[in-house]
């Protein structure tokens, strides 16, 4: 029996991809060979490849004068490799929890960064809005979904300088306009995939800014990728194969728009049940809640209950739901892949468990 599952990455993939890449680990097409066993370079996978980077700008109505690129590394090469090359003198940063500090920490390796808005000063609860950004920096840099901390931001702002977000946790959850960006990037394993690739969407005109009089590591060069098409080394060729099946299935739904309409009703869900339930809050600003991943913490008085309830909860088929040690209590991450009876399931756990205690 297949578990609620609520992790936060590695996470729930839809059932599509993971029959499909099954399928193809034992034989990809009709090639006589698994996907783990045939070439990059051959006809059986480029089409995987193409249509991969195709179908992802097709859902994000990606413009022409971009560039998709399937790396490995993770989001946290990402943090070093965009800095590596972009950063000449002084970037711009918003500090809005663990993996945006881990974004900056990389950056001061290669220049000065500037925190331009942070919500450190209440403990990373809301989303910092309306903070001005110098013009005199080479980049702004921020983290639209915090995994952690569960505050996202909803609107594609304005910036006078290139935009970089770090989208790993909401990329594919609602509409974006991506020319506002000239980069985004993330780890594939929560709403696009497994872990094992990263994914980078990157403007022409910024690729090409790219600082020249550095010495780069070949690897860490975004226009070798561009110029290769994500083939300087050899890619992750199952992870890629299960990311296309993951936007095969967006789409198949209704795309972007569709997947944006559930979170919505799915986080919902969670945040009325925490109104309602007199033993669970949110710590999160209204303004600033996530979609995407949801911490819910013991109202006053209810702490002593956290084992009772993760039991109570395991004993339900839930799991993932253990919360970030720094923040505690419990996190439901609900990535595109969670079902309303996944939520429903989840709901319900938090009402008997109340019931249970408080009669
Ligand atoms: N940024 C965000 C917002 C994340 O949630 C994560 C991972 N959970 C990372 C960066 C780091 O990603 P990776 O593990 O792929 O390096």
């Amino acid at each position: 029996m297949r578990k609620h599952i609520f992790n936060a990455g590695p996470c729930k993939l839809s059932d599509p991809c993971l029959e499909n890449t099954s399928k193809a680990i034992l034989e990809l097409g009709n090639s006589g060979q698994s996907i783990m066993e045939v070439s990059h370079r051959s006809k059986d996978f480029l089409p995987v490849m193409e249509e991969a980077q195709a179908l992802l700008k097709e859902i994000l109505n990606v413009p022409d004068n971009y560039h998709v690129l399937y790396l490995g590394g993770g989001a946290s090469t990402q943090f070093a490799m965009l800095a590596m090359n972009f950063l000449k003198s002084k970037a711009a940063y918003v500090d809005t929890g663990s993996w945006s500090s881990k974004a900056i920490k990389e950056a001061q390796i290669f220049g000065k960064v500037e925190v331009i808005a942070s919500s450190k000063d209440k403990n990373y609860t809301y989303y910092p809005k309306g903070f001005a950004i110098p013009t005199d920096c080479d980049y702004l840099h921020i983290t639209s979904n915090n995994t952690i901390r569960g505050t996202e931001i909803f609107e594609d702002i304005d910036s006078p300088i290139p935009l970089i977000a770090d989208m790993s946790s909401d990329i594919l959850s609602r509409k974006i306009d991506v020319s506002k960006y000239a980069m985004i990037y993330g780890g594939a394993q929560k709403n696009m995939g497994p872990s094992g690739v990263t994914f980078v969407i990157i403007s022409d005109d910024f690729m090409k800014s790219a600082i020249t009089d550095r010495p780069i590591p070949t690897m860490f060069k975004y226009p070798i990728h561009v110029e290769n098409d994500s083939m300087y080394n050899t890619p992750p060729c199952v992870n890629i194969f299960a990311l296309r099946e993951t936007l095969k299935w967006v789409k198949s739904l209704g795309g972007v728009e569709a997947m944006e309409q559930l979170a919505i009703k799915r986080s919902n869900m969670l945040y009325q049940e925490m109104e309602r339930n007199s033993m669970f809050t949110s710590p999160v600003a209204p303004d600033s809640r996530s979609r995407m991943n949801v911490p819910f913490v013991w109202s006053e008085g209810n702490e002593q209950y956290q084992d009772q309830f993760m039991k109570f909860s395991t004993e339900r088929n839930i799991v993932g739901i253990k919360g970030h040690r720094s923040v505690g209590g419990f996190r439901a991450s609900i990535y595109n892949a969670a079902t309303i009876e996944d939520m429903e399931a989840l709901v319900k756990c938090m009402q008997d468990f109340e019931k249970q205690i408080k009669g």
